[in-house]
Protein backbone atom coordinates (compact mmCIF):
# COMPACT_ATOMS: atom_id res chain seq x y z
CA UNK A 1 0.00 0.00 0.00
CA UNK A 2 3.04 2.45 0.71
CA UNK A 3 4.69 2.18 -1.89
CA UNK A 4 1.58 2.39 -4.40
CA UNK A 5 0.05 5.55 -2.79
CA UNK A 6 3.20 6.93 -3.28
CA UNK A 7 3.74 5.77 -6.54
CA UNK A 8 -0.03 7.37 -7.71
CA UNK A 9 1.84 10.59 -6.11
CA UNK A 10 4.37 10.36 -7.92
CA UNK A 11 2.65 9.62 -11.42
CA UNK A 12 -0.04 12.88 -10.46
CA UNK A 13 3.08 15.12 -10.24
CA UNK A 14 4.53 13.78 -13.26
CA UNK A 15 1.51 14.92 -15.41
CA UNK A 16 1.53 18.22 -13.52
CA UNK A 17 5.52 18.81 -14.40
CA UNK A 18 4.41 18.66 -17.85
CA UNK A 19 1.26 20.23 -17.69
CA UNK A 20 2.35 24.00 -19.28
CA UNK A 21 3.99 22.46 -22.51
CA UNK A 22 1.67 19.42 -23.76
CA UNK A 23 -0.56 20.57 -26.03
CA UNK A 24 -4.30 21.45 -23.94
CA UNK A 25 -6.39 19.23 -25.22
CA UNK A 26 -5.30 15.91 -26.94
CA UNK A 27 -5.12 15.93 -30.88
CA UNK A 28 -7.82 13.79 -32.83
CA UNK A 29 -9.27 11.74 -29.65
CA UNK A 30 -9.71 8.18 -30.72
CA UNK A 31 -12.71 7.58 -28.16
CA UNK A 32 -13.24 3.70 -29.54
CA UNK A 33 -9.24 3.26 -28.99
CA UNK A 34 -9.13 4.99 -25.37
CA UNK A 35 -12.18 2.91 -24.29
CA UNK A 36 -10.09 -0.34 -25.56
CA UNK A 37 -7.24 0.41 -23.78
CA UNK A 38 -9.02 0.49 -20.77
CA UNK A 39 -9.86 -2.97 -21.58
CA UNK A 40 -12.84 -5.08 -22.72
CA UNK A 41 -14.88 -7.28 -20.61
CA UNK A 42 -15.16 -7.50 -17.05
CA UNK A 43 -11.96 -9.03 -15.45
CA UNK A 44 -12.23 -12.73 -13.94
CA UNK A 45 -9.79 -12.60 -11.89
CA UNK A 46 -7.97 -10.44 -9.78
CA UNK A 47 -4.64 -8.32 -10.22
CA UNK A 48 -2.20 -6.82 -8.42
CA UNK A 49 -3.00 -3.00 -7.43
CA UNK A 50 0.30 -1.34 -8.79
CA UNK A 51 -0.13 -3.56 -11.93
CA UNK A 52 -3.71 -1.61 -11.99
CA UNK A 53 -2.30 1.67 -11.29
CA UNK A 54 0.48 1.38 -14.01
CA UNK A 55 -2.61 -0.20 -16.29
CA UNK A 56 -4.58 2.94 -14.92
CA UNK A 57 -2.07 5.27 -15.94
CA UNK A 58 -1.39 4.58 -19.22
CA UNK A 59 -4.79 3.39 -20.27
CA UNK A 60 -5.74 7.30 -19.53
CA UNK A 61 -2.54 9.12 -20.73
CA UNK A 62 -4.06 10.04 -23.51
CA UNK A 63 -7.63 11.09 -23.06
CA UNK A 64 -6.56 13.57 -20.30
CA UNK A 65 -7.21 17.27 -20.92
CA UNK A 66 -4.87 19.44 -19.38
CA UNK A 67 -7.66 21.49 -17.83
CA UNK A 68 -5.20 22.26 -14.77
CA UNK A 69 -2.53 24.27 -17.04
CA UNK A 70 -2.37 27.80 -17.69
CA UNK A 71 -3.64 27.60 -20.97
CA UNK A 72 -7.23 25.97 -20.72
CA UNK A 73 -9.93 28.85 -20.72
CA UNK A 74 -13.03 27.23 -21.61
CA UNK A 75 -15.92 26.92 -19.43
CA UNK A 76 -14.99 28.51 -16.03
CA UNK A 77 -12.20 25.82 -15.14
CA UNK A 78 -8.87 26.65 -11.93
CA UNK A 79 -6.82 24.36 -12.09
CA UNK A 80 -6.28 23.21 -8.44
CA UNK A 81 -3.85 24.66 -6.07
CA UNK A 82 -0.63 22.81 -5.12
CA UNK A 83 -1.78 22.87 -1.34
CA UNK A 84 -5.19 21.49 -2.30
CA UNK A 85 -4.22 19.50 -4.88
CA UNK A 86 -2.03 17.79 -1.86
CA UNK A 87 -4.38 17.95 0.50
CA UNK A 88 -7.27 16.05 -1.57
CA UNK A 89 -4.30 12.96 -1.91
CA UNK A 90 -4.02 12.80 1.76
CA UNK A 91 -7.60 12.88 1.86
CA UNK A 92 -8.01 9.85 -0.15
CA UNK A 93 -5.31 8.23 1.74
CA UNK A 94 -7.40 9.33 5.11
CA UNK A 95 -10.14 7.87 3.34
CA UNK A 96 -12.76 9.93 5.39
CA UNK A 97 -16.36 10.31 5.42
CA UNK A 98 -17.66 13.95 6.50
CA UNK A 99 -21.33 12.83 7.08
CA UNK A 100 -20.94 14.50 10.45
CA UNK A 101 -18.46 14.79 13.36
CA UNK A 102 -18.51 11.17 14.65
CA UNK A 103 -17.36 9.32 11.80
CA UNK A 104 -14.45 12.78 11.02
CA UNK A 105 -14.00 15.17 13.95
CA UNK A 106 -11.07 16.31 11.49
CA UNK A 107 -13.43 16.57 8.86
CA UNK A 108 -15.73 18.28 10.67
CA UNK A 109 -13.25 20.52 12.83
CA UNK A 110 -11.92 21.66 9.31
CA UNK A 111 -14.90 22.65 7.74
CA UNK A 112 -16.10 24.57 10.56
CA UNK A 113 -12.88 26.77 10.43
CA UNK A 114 -12.76 26.66 6.33
CA UNK A 115 -16.51 27.56 6.20
CA UNK A 116 -15.96 30.63 8.73
CA UNK A 117 -13.00 31.67 6.11
CA UNK A 118 -15.11 31.56 3.35
CA UNK A 119 -17.81 33.43 5.06
CA UNK A 120 -15.31 36.17 5.60
CA UNK A 121 -13.86 36.44 2.15
CA UNK A 122 -16.98 36.24 0.52
CA UNK A 123 -18.82 38.88 2.66
CA UNK A 124 -21.30 36.50 3.78
CA UNK A 125 -22.72 37.09 7.37
CA UNK A 126 -20.71 34.94 9.86
CA UNK A 127 -23.81 33.34 10.95
CA UNK A 128 -24.77 31.92 7.67
CA UNK A 129 -24.30 27.64 7.37
CA UNK A 130 -21.95 26.14 5.08
CA UNK A 131 -22.81 23.47 2.84
CA UNK A 132 -19.07 21.58 1.71
CA UNK A 133 -21.82 20.32 -1.66
CA UNK A 134 -20.31 18.61 -5.03
CA UNK A 135 -20.30 21.71 -6.73
CA UNK A 136 -23.05 24.71 -8.06
CA UNK A 137 -25.36 22.46 -9.37
CA UNK A 138 -25.86 20.96 -5.58
CA UNK A 139 -25.56 24.60 -3.85
CA UNK A 140 -28.36 26.07 -6.39
CA UNK A 141 -30.56 22.76 -5.19
CA UNK A 142 -29.38 22.96 -1.41
CA UNK A 143 -29.81 26.75 -1.61
CA UNK A 144 -33.66 26.91 -2.95
CA UNK A 145 -34.19 23.62 -1.31
CA UNK A 146 -33.98 26.37 1.49
CA UNK A 147 -36.08 28.69 0.01
CA UNK A 148 -38.95 26.35 -0.66
CA UNK A 149 -39.05 25.11 2.78
CA UNK A 150 -39.31 28.62 4.32
CA UNK A 151 -41.40 30.77 1.69
CA UNK A 152 -44.00 27.64 1.97
CA UNK A 153 -43.48 27.32 6.21
CA UNK A 154 -44.73 31.48 6.40
CA UNK A 155 -47.90 30.49 3.96
CA UNK A 156 -48.51 27.93 6.99
CA UNK A 157 -47.29 24.71 4.85
CA UNK A 158 -44.68 21.80 5.62
CA UNK A 159 -43.24 21.39 2.35
CA UNK A 160 -41.23 18.59 3.59
CA UNK A 161 -43.70 16.50 5.08
CA UNK A 162 -47.01 17.53 2.51
CA UNK A 163 -44.81 17.90 -1.03
CA UNK A 164 -46.26 20.43 -3.55
CA UNK A 165 -49.52 18.65 -4.47
CA UNK A 166 -51.82 21.14 -2.90
CA UNK A 167 -49.45 23.11 -1.78
CA UNK A 168 -49.96 27.46 -2.23
CA UNK A 169 -48.18 27.93 -5.33
CA UNK A 170 -44.59 29.72 -5.12
CA UNK A 171 -43.79 32.03 -7.39
CA UNK A 172 -40.35 32.09 -8.76
CA UNK A 173 -38.77 35.06 -10.22
CA UNK A 174 -35.05 35.29 -12.11
CA UNK A 175 -33.38 36.65 -14.78
CA UNK A 176 -33.69 35.91 -18.63
CA UNK A 177 -29.97 35.06 -18.33
CA UNK A 178 -29.90 32.73 -15.52
CA UNK A 179 -27.50 29.79 -15.45
CA UNK A 180 -29.46 26.23 -16.20
CA UNK A 181 -28.40 24.82 -13.57
CA UNK A 182 -31.17 26.89 -12.06
CA UNK A 183 -33.72 25.76 -13.56
CA UNK A 184 -32.50 22.14 -13.22
CA UNK A 185 -32.76 22.78 -9.48
CA UNK A 186 -36.02 23.99 -9.85
CA UNK A 187 -36.79 20.53 -11.78
CA UNK A 188 -35.66 18.56 -9.20
CA UNK A 189 -37.60 20.44 -7.03
CA UNK A 190 -40.61 19.87 -7.95
CA UNK A 191 -41.50 23.76 -9.06
CA UNK A 192 -40.44 22.76 -12.93
CA UNK A 193 -39.13 25.23 -15.13
CA UNK A 194 -42.58 26.52 -16.19
CA UNK A 195 -42.87 28.31 -12.62
CA UNK A 196 -40.12 30.58 -13.98
CA UNK A 197 -41.25 34.17 -14.22
CA UNK A 198 -38.49 35.86 -16.33
CA UNK A 199 -36.78 39.05 -15.72
CA UNK A 200 -35.31 41.00 -18.53
CA UNK A 201 -31.36 40.87 -18.69
CA UNK A 202 -29.73 44.47 -18.76
CA UNK A 203 -26.92 45.45 -21.71
CA UNK A 204 -24.47 43.43 -20.08
CA UNK A 205 -26.28 40.41 -18.75
CA UNK A 206 -26.97 41.64 -15.37
CA UNK A 207 -30.68 41.49 -14.33
CA UNK A 208 -33.02 44.78 -15.00
CA UNK A 209 -33.83 45.90 -11.61
CA UNK A 210 -36.70 48.30 -12.98
CA UNK A 211 -38.00 44.79 -14.97
CA UNK A 212 -37.44 42.89 -11.59
CA UNK A 213 -40.06 45.00 -9.71
CA UNK A 214 -42.80 45.22 -12.53
CA UNK A 215 -42.37 41.66 -12.14
CA UNK A 216 -42.35 40.98 -9.06
CA UNK A 217 -45.63 43.79 -8.34
CA UNK A 218 -47.26 41.73 -11.29
CA UNK A 219 -48.19 38.93 -8.97
CA UNK A 220 -48.60 38.07 -5.01
CA UNK A 221 -47.42 34.81 -2.78
CA UNK A 222 -44.70 32.97 -1.48
CA UNK A 223 -41.85 34.42 -3.68
CA UNK A 224 -38.28 33.24 -4.58
CA UNK A 225 -36.20 35.50 -6.19
CA UNK A 226 -32.82 33.90 -7.94
CA UNK A 227 -30.21 36.39 -8.77
CA UNK A 228 -26.48 35.98 -10.35
CA UNK A 229 -23.21 37.23 -9.37
CA UNK A 230 -21.23 35.68 -12.74
CA UNK A 231 -23.07 35.88 -15.60
CA UNK A 232 -21.67 33.03 -17.08
CA UNK A 233 -20.85 34.63 -20.52
CA UNK A 234 -20.37 37.89 -19.53
CA UNK A 235 -18.95 37.65 -15.83
CA UNK A 236 -22.19 40.71 -14.97
CA UNK A 237 -23.60 40.91 -11.42
CA UNK A 238 -26.51 41.79 -10.56
CA UNK A 239 -27.29 44.88 -8.96
CA UNK A 240 -27.91 42.86 -5.23
CA UNK A 241 -28.56 46.02 -3.43
CA UNK A 242 -30.73 47.14 -5.52
CA UNK A 243 -33.04 43.99 -5.86
CA UNK A 244 -33.05 43.51 -2.42
CA UNK A 245 -35.26 46.84 -2.64
CA UNK A 246 -37.10 46.24 -5.38
CA UNK A 247 -37.88 42.58 -4.34
CA UNK A 248 -38.68 43.72 -0.60
CA UNK A 249 -38.61 40.50 2.29
CA UNK A 250 -39.20 38.03 -0.89
CA UNK A 251 -36.07 35.04 -0.54
CA UNK A 252 -33.24 35.54 -2.20
CA UNK A 253 -31.21 32.87 -3.67
CA UNK A 254 -27.94 34.10 -5.32
CA UNK A 255 -26.08 32.08 -8.34
CA UNK A 256 -22.66 33.32 -7.90
CA UNK A 257 -20.82 29.86 -8.88
CA UNK A 258 -17.82 31.74 -9.49
CA UNK A 259 -18.39 35.27 -9.21
CA UNK A 260 -18.86 35.51 -5.72
CA UNK A 261 -15.29 35.40 -5.59
CA UNK A 262 -15.61 39.08 -6.71
CA UNK A 263 -15.83 39.61 -3.37
CA UNK A 264 -12.78 38.84 -1.82
CA UNK A 265 -10.57 41.41 -3.73
CA UNK A 266 -10.89 44.91 -3.02
CA UNK A 267 -11.10 46.13 -6.54
CA UNK A 268 -14.22 44.19 -7.75
CA UNK A 269 -16.26 44.24 -4.22
CA UNK A 270 -18.27 46.74 -5.50
CA UNK A 271 -19.85 44.37 -8.14
CA UNK A 272 -21.29 42.05 -4.96
CA UNK A 273 -22.45 45.31 -2.71
CA UNK A 274 -25.62 43.95 -1.07
CA UNK A 275 -24.28 40.38 -0.83
CA UNK A 276 -25.04 40.21 2.79
CA UNK A 277 -29.01 40.78 2.36
CA UNK A 278 -29.51 37.68 0.24
CA UNK A 279 -30.88 34.44 2.27
CA UNK A 280 -28.92 31.92 0.13
CA UNK A 281 -25.87 31.76 -1.81
CA UNK A 282 -24.04 28.89 -4.27
CA UNK A 283 -20.56 29.26 -4.83
CA UNK A 284 -17.61 26.58 -6.60
CA UNK A 285 -14.61 25.83 -5.15
CA UNK A 286 -13.28 24.23 -7.98
CA UNK A 287 -13.57 26.78 -10.12
CA UNK A 288 -12.26 30.29 -9.34
CA UNK A 289 -10.84 29.33 -6.10
CA UNK A 290 -9.01 26.57 -7.43
CA UNK A 291 -9.36 23.24 -5.30
CA UNK A 292 -9.85 20.14 -6.89
CA UNK A 293 -13.24 18.41 -8.00
CA UNK A 294 -16.03 18.03 -6.77
CA UNK A 295 -16.11 21.48 -4.54
CA UNK A 296 -18.71 23.68 -3.58
CA UNK A 297 -20.85 25.69 -1.06
CA UNK A 298 -24.19 26.64 0.10
CA UNK A 299 -24.62 28.88 2.37
CA UNK A 300 -28.00 29.72 4.16
CA UNK A 301 -28.44 33.21 6.38
CA UNK A 302 -30.85 30.98 8.24
CA UNK A 303 -29.17 27.75 9.35
CA UNK A 304 -32.35 26.30 10.90
CA UNK A 305 -34.03 26.83 8.01
CA UNK A 306 -30.66 25.11 5.92
CA UNK A 307 -31.32 22.02 8.09
CA UNK A 308 -35.33 21.97 7.96
CA UNK A 309 -35.00 21.35 4.38
CA UNK A 310 -32.04 18.75 3.53
CA UNK A 311 -31.61 17.23 7.16
CA UNK A 312 -32.70 13.60 7.77
CA UNK A 313 -32.90 11.27 10.77
CA UNK A 314 -32.60 7.58 11.37
CA UNK A 315 -32.47 6.05 14.90
CA UNK A 316 -28.75 4.52 13.69
CA UNK A 317 -27.03 7.59 12.68
CA UNK A 318 -25.90 9.13 16.15
CA UNK A 319 -24.16 12.15 15.79
CA UNK A 320 -26.76 13.55 12.91
CA UNK A 321 -27.72 17.44 13.54
CA UNK A 322 -24.50 17.71 16.03
CA UNK A 323 -21.81 19.85 15.96
CA UNK A 324 -21.49 20.90 12.40
CA UNK A 325 -24.20 19.00 11.11
CA UNK A 326 -22.28 18.40 7.71
CA UNK A 327 -24.58 15.61 6.37
CA UNK A 328 -27.24 18.03 7.69
CA UNK A 329 -26.45 20.45 4.66
CA UNK A 330 -25.69 18.33 1.63
CA UNK A 331 -27.10 16.71 -0.84
CA UNK A 332 -25.42 13.94 -0.54
CA UNK A 333 -25.12 11.15 3.37
CA UNK A 334 -21.91 9.65 2.64
CA UNK A 335 -18.98 11.75 1.20
CA UNK A 336 -15.85 12.83 0.78
CA UNK A 337 -14.26 14.90 3.13
CA UNK A 338 -13.82 17.86 0.92
CA UNK A 339 -13.42 20.69 3.47
CA UNK A 340 -9.52 19.51 3.85
CA UNK A 341 -8.39 20.47 0.22
CA UNK A 342 -10.50 23.99 0.03
CA UNK A 343 -8.64 24.58 4.09
CA UNK A 344 -5.43 24.34 2.37
CA UNK A 345 -6.50 26.29 -0.72
CA UNK A 346 -7.16 29.00 1.81
CA UNK A 347 -4.56 28.13 4.12
CA UNK A 348 -2.03 28.45 0.80
CA UNK A 349 -3.11 31.71 -0.54
CA UNK A 350 -4.43 33.55 2.54
CA UNK A 351 -6.68 36.68 2.51
CA UNK A 352 -4.10 38.28 0.08
CA UNK A 353 -3.55 35.28 -1.92
CA UNK A 354 -7.41 34.72 -2.56
CA UNK A 355 -7.71 38.64 -3.64
CA UNK A 356 -5.12 38.40 -5.90
CA UNK A 357 -5.83 35.16 -7.15
CA UNK A 358 -8.98 36.85 -8.46
CA UNK A 359 -7.31 40.02 -9.19
CA UNK A 360 -4.84 38.48 -11.56
CA UNK A 361 -7.26 36.48 -13.49
CA UNK A 362 -9.51 39.55 -14.25
CA UNK A 363 -5.82 41.55 -14.70
CA UNK A 364 -5.21 38.66 -17.37
CA UNK A 365 -8.68 38.70 -18.64
CA UNK A 366 -8.52 42.53 -19.72
CA UNK A 367 -4.63 41.69 -21.87
CA UNK A 368 -6.53 39.05 -23.76
CA UNK A 369 -9.32 41.79 -24.33
CA UNK A 370 -6.78 44.11 -25.29
CA UNK A 371 -4.80 42.17 -27.66
CA UNK A 372 -7.63 40.49 -29.41
CA UNK A 373 -9.29 43.99 -30.01
CA UNK A 374 -5.65 44.84 -31.20
CA UNK A 375 -5.68 42.05 -33.71
CA UNK A 376 -9.12 43.15 -35.29
CA UNK A 377 -11.02 40.92 -32.90
CA UNK A 378 -14.74 42.46 -31.74
CA UNK A 379 -14.80 42.36 -27.55
CA UNK A 380 -18.52 42.19 -27.41
CA UNK A 381 -18.83 42.32 -23.27
CA UNK A 382 -17.25 44.67 -20.80
CA UNK A 383 -14.71 42.55 -19.07
CA UNK A 384 -15.22 43.27 -15.31
CA UNK A 385 -14.42 40.28 -14.28
CA UNK A 386 -12.62 36.64 -16.14
CA UNK A 387 -14.97 36.42 -18.96
CA UNK A 388 -14.26 37.81 -22.49
CA UNK A 389 -16.28 37.33 -25.86
CA UNK A 390 -14.77 37.67 -28.73
CA UNK A 391 -15.81 37.60 -32.06
CA UNK A 392 -13.82 38.22 -35.52
CA UNK A 393 -17.14 37.66 -37.79
CA UNK A 394 -16.69 34.61 -40.52
CA UNK A 395 -17.66 31.48 -38.88
CA UNK A 396 -16.66 31.35 -35.60
CA UNK A 397 -17.00 27.90 -34.75
CA UNK A 398 -14.77 26.83 -37.56
CA UNK A 399 -12.51 29.13 -35.72
CA UNK A 400 -12.74 27.17 -32.03
CA UNK A 401 -12.34 23.81 -33.80
CA UNK A 402 -9.18 25.51 -35.39
CA UNK A 403 -7.92 26.58 -31.70
CA UNK A 404 -8.56 23.46 -29.94
CA UNK A 405 -6.79 21.65 -32.65
CA UNK A 406 -3.65 23.98 -32.76
CA UNK A 407 -3.58 22.52 -28.75
CA UNK A 408 -1.71 26.01 -27.55
CA UNK A 409 -4.71 27.22 -25.69
CA UNK A 410 -8.43 25.87 -25.81
CA UNK A 411 -11.71 27.72 -25.24
CA UNK A 412 -15.09 27.25 -26.24
CA UNK A 413 -18.26 28.98 -27.98
CA UNK A 414 -21.15 30.47 -27.02
CA UNK A 415 -24.17 31.78 -28.10
CA UNK A 416 -25.44 35.50 -26.64
CA UNK A 417 -27.96 37.29 -27.26
CA UNK A 418 -28.30 35.60 -31.27
CA UNK A 419 -24.77 35.83 -31.85
CA UNK A 420 -21.83 33.25 -31.68
CA UNK A 421 -18.94 34.17 -30.06
CA UNK A 422 -15.65 32.32 -28.72
CA UNK A 423 -15.66 32.53 -24.97
CA UNK A 424 -12.53 33.19 -22.60
CA UNK A 425 -12.89 32.04 -18.93
CA UNK A 426 -9.19 33.10 -17.28
CA UNK A 427 -9.56 31.27 -13.86
CA UNK A 428 -6.60 29.56 -12.90
CA UNK A 429 -3.70 30.55 -10.67
CA UNK A 430 -0.84 28.89 -12.68
CA UNK A 431 -1.86 31.52 -15.89
CA UNK A 432 1.13 34.06 -16.51
CA UNK A 433 1.00 36.76 -18.88
CA UNK A 434 3.23 34.96 -21.16
CA UNK A 435 0.37 32.38 -21.29
CA UNK A 436 -2.20 35.14 -22.56
CA UNK A 437 0.32 36.31 -24.99
CA UNK A 438 1.30 33.08 -26.58
CA UNK A 439 -2.56 32.14 -26.62
CA UNK A 440 -3.92 35.40 -28.04
CA UNK A 441 -0.84 35.30 -30.70
CA UNK A 442 -2.26 31.92 -31.68
CA UNK A 443 -5.83 32.97 -31.97
CA UNK A 444 -4.89 35.85 -33.60
CA UNK A 445 -2.65 33.70 -36.80
CA UNK A 446 -5.50 31.11 -36.88
CA UNK A 447 -8.13 33.75 -37.14
CA UNK A 448 -6.58 35.53 -39.83
CA UNK A 449 -5.93 32.21 -42.42
C1 LIG B 1 -20.56 26.67 -13.35
C2 LIG B 1 -21.78 27.38 -12.90
C3 LIG B 1 -22.80 26.69 -12.23
C4 LIG B 1 -22.75 25.20 -12.02
O1 LIG B 1 -21.67 24.85 -11.22
P1 LIG B 1 -21.09 23.37 -11.19
O2 LIG B 1 -20.00 23.47 -10.21
O3 LIG B 1 -20.64 23.05 -12.58
O4 LIG B 1 -22.20 22.48 -10.75
C5 LIG B 1 -23.89 27.41 -11.78
N1 LIG B 1 -23.98 28.73 -12.01
C6 LIG B 1 -23.03 29.44 -12.64
C7 LIG B 1 -23.19 30.91 -12.83
C8 LIG B 1 -21.88 28.78 -13.11
O5 LIG B 1 -20.92 29.45 -13.74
Amino acid sequence: MHSLLARAAELGAGYRAGLAERPVAPAAVDLAALRSSFGGPLPEAPTPPSDVLEQLARAAGPGLVATAGPRFFGFVIGGALPAATAADVLAAGWDQNGFNAVLSPAAAAAEDVAGAWLKELLGIPAGASTGFVTGGQAANTAGLAAARHHVLAEAGWDVERDGLAGAPRVRVVASEERHATVDRALRLLGFGTRAVEPVKAGPQGAIDVEDLRKVREAGTGPLIVCLQAGNVNTGACDDLRAAREAVGDAWIHVDGAFGLWAAANPDTRALLDGVELADSWACDGHKWLNVPYDSGFVFCARPDVHAAAIAYRAAYLTGAGEVSGMGDLTLESSRRARGFAVWAAVRELGRDGVAELVGRCCRLARRFAGKLAEGGAEIANDVVLNQVLVSFGGDTDALIRKIQDDGTCWLGGTTWRGRRYLRISVSGWSTTEADVDRSAAAILRLAGQ
